[in-house]
């Protein structure tokens, strides 16, 4: 049993507490998050983990936390996310229509959320070994008015959709609706929610899109060091009960990322490099997905 003072060091808003601010950025690695102690390490792994034993109505982490993969796993998947002269990770293109949208045969994954979700600033930290790809972070809301495509090698696609709900583009519905329906590609599409206020009404509109669509997908809470840990933890709920009653194909797991603390980060590259194809977990690694 974990004490009430280690639960206390685990709470996300705490995980970097006397960490400089300047060595954020070091956190981006596996290698050099490794550096931190232990417990701090595995919080910023799995934030999940981190809110052991602040969960109450009868079900646990175990209940929730499927996706655990190795450290070997972890690094091993980190490596795609690394450029190198044979694998180069760039921008390719964006479009505004979907017959415009790049003719691409590797697997893809792309990024949904409402406008101010934090869509850019997670693809951003996750591209954050390849410094050289540029991924506009903008304090307005509703700056993406394209798809942004990244290539990853040869490995995979990734992009990033305009921002929905309040502000966004009039041409959103025609242009995300019929890439989550058309993209012949598309693996896996991961629906941001503000952990900070949870799911709202536009990101029920999109939910219900990819159950139409059947699409696999699964939910990202994002900026989950903003919000109180009692307001993360009903909005972790919100989640799970929208999750297990409202979809047909999400992930059970609900994933947990701060940008700005990497937390979840380094999994969350690992989820996208195993959902792609691209790495085959080790044994020790419990997933048990619905599709
Ligand atoms: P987008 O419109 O979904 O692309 O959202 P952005 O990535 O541009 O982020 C919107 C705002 O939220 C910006 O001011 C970011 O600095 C802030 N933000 C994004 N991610 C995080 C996070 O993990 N934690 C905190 N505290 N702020 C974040």
């Amino acid at each position: 049993m974990l004490t009430m003072k280690v639960l206390v060091l685990l709470q996300p808003r705490n995980l970097l507490r006397g960490v400089p601010r300047s060595w954020a950025h070091r956190l981006a690695s596996l290698q050099s998050a490794s550096q931190l102690p232990e417990k701090k390490l595995q919080a910023l792994l799995f934030p999940l983990s981190a809110l052991e034993g602040q969960l109450t109505g009868g079900f646990s982490i175990a209940d929730l936390q499927l996706f655990e993969p190795s450290m070997g796993d972890i690094a091993r998947a980190e490596r795609l996310f690394c450029p190198s002269a044979k694998h180069k990770i760039d921008y390719f293109s964006s479009a505004v229509r979907m017959d415009h949208a790049p003719l691409i045969r590797q697997p893809e994954v792309c990024f949904i959320g409402r406008s101010n979700v934090g869509k850019s600033s997670l693809i951003r930290v996750l591209f954050s070994l390849a410094p050289e790809v540029e991924i506009r972070v903008s304090k307005t809301p509703g700056h993406t008015k394209k798809m942004n495509f990244f290539t990853v090698g040869k490995a995979f696609t990734l992009v990033d959709m305009p921002g929905y709900g309040y502000k966004a583009p009039k041409d959103f519905v025609e242009m995300v609706e019929s890439y989550l329906e058309t993209r012949r590609n598309l693996v896996r599409t991961f629906l941001l929610v503000d952990g900070a206020v949870g799911i709202q009404e536009a990101d029920r509109v999109a939910i219900e899109m990819c159950n139409e669509f059947g699409l696999p997908f699964v939910i990202v809470m994002t900026k989950i060091d903003k919000s109180r840990q009692g307001t993360l933890l009903s909005n972790l709920l919100q989640v799970r009960e929208v999750i297990r009653t409202h979809t047909v194909c999400c992930y059970p797991q609900p994933f947990l990322v701060s940008s700005t603390q990497y937390t979840g980060v380094h999994v969350l590259r690992c989820f996208i490099a195993h959902v792609t194809g691209n790495l085959p977990l080790s044994g020790d690694v419990t997933e048990k997905p619905t599709r």
